[in-house]
């Protein structure tokens, strides 16, 4: 059987070297005589997976001694309602950066919980670029302010962290959490679905400074209280054992090459590749802010409909497949995370290059 490549903004590729490793241990780990997925949470083995899981993701990210990680479930999603739940401690106020659908969910649930302002908002050009921001802008009395590092359905990132002072930057990395160095001390917490650069859908990873930890509203669910997932080592009720066991395989395949410096060399020369080609392009062209492109999801279109559709049915047949764009933007969308072999984008933009040949008038 040939696989595929897979431009899916998520659930996306894994590493084949997981895959394959993930199969060889799936009946047996290890001598247990058991699959991780039956094996008890609370068992010497799975205690090893876990903690081998946080080391691993700590070493890769550079995450300081000051900062819990937990291992969580709920999605991205469920985070839009635990931060503000959590963090909304003093002011009852937050500030948000609103850079696309992502943020705008995030936006939308905050305001359940307390008051919320946006600071700067790209939605008068369909979110195509970030906007600037000075820290003058920020409430320095807000309890966190929030944004959206990379922004999966617009294919933008913030190329500078803005600067909020002492306010606590909360940021969504959903979409691009281990692709690119981040210095973790900018940060009072970040969170990201596991199904595009950690593993399985189903896990969540949480990185929240220790400080922010124990100022949940009273109202706070017993399993949306960081404190209290922290202080049971995100062992407050049985983990998603298996999809930690995969991202701590993620994890060891990121460290093997090269850790995240490695990855980011390797995704810029990826995105690179698919950039300048649509700058030289005659047919494609892509809707981003050149100074906002991201570096995982590259979104681009042709002057039609039509050659849109043909473009996704015919790259599908050739083994490309999840190409097509978000309803919002329209046209197409390569998601190129960290898992995507350079050889994918390569194959990618060869046929981008016969498409155009064939179709260009
Ligand atoms: N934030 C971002 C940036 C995302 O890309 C996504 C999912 N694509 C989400 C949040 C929502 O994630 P989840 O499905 O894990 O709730």
């Amino acid at each position: 059987m040939a696989r595929v490549f897979n431009f899916s903004a998520g659930p996306s590729m894994l590493p084949e070297t997981v895959l394959k490793k993930a199969g060889a241990e799936i009946l047996d780990y290890r001598g247990s005589g058991q699959s991780v997925m039956e094996m008890s949470h609370r068992s010497k083995e799975y205690e090893e997976i876990i903690h081998g899981a946080e080391a691993l993701l700590r070493e890769i990210m550079g995450v300081p001694a000051n900062y819990k990680v937990l291992f969580l479930q709920g999605g991205a999603s469920s985070q839009f309602a635990m931060v503000p739940l959590n963090l909304f401690a003093k002011s009852k106020r937050a500030d948000f950066i609103h850079t696309g659908t992502w943020s705008g969910k995030a936006i939308s649930e905050a305001k359940r919980y307390g008051a919320v302002r946006v600071v700067a908002s790209s939605e008068d050009k369909n979110f195509s670029y970030i906007p600037a921001t000075d820290k003058g802008i920020f409430d320095a009395q807000a309890d966190y302010a929030h944004i959206t590092t990379n922004n999966t359905i617009e294919g933008t990132r913030f190329r500078t962290l803005p600067d909020t002072g002492t306010v606590p930057l909360v940021a969504d990395m959903s979409s691009n959490i281990l692709s690119q160095v981040y210095d973790i001390n900018k940060f009072g917490l970040i969170y990201a679905g596991a199904q595009k650069n950690i593993g399985p859908a189903g896990l969540t990873v949480v990185i929240i400074r220790q400080d922010l930890l124990g100022h949940q509203q009273d109202c706070t669910p017993t399993m949306f209280n960081y404190k209290i997932q922290a202080e049971n080592g995100s062992m407050y009720n049985t983990p998603p054992c298996y999809a930690i066991y995969i991202a701590k395989l993620v994890f060891e395949w990121v460290k093997e090459l090269g850790g995240v410096a490695a990855m980011e060399a390797v995704n810029s020369k990826k995105a690179a590749l698919l950039y300048d080609f649509l700058d030289n392009s005659k047919l494609f062209k892509s809707p981003v802010a050149t100074d906002a492109r991201s570096l995982m999801n590259i979104p681009f279109s042709a002057p039609s409909d039509d050659l849109n559709g043909a473009f996704v049915k015919e790259a599908d047949k050739a083994g490309m497949v999840n190409l097509k764009g978000h309803r919002s933007v329209g046209g197409m969308r390569a998601s190129i995370y960290n898992a995507m072999p350079l050889a994918g984008v390569q194959k990618l933009v060869a046929f981008m290059a016969e498409f155009e040949k064939k179709n260009l008038k």
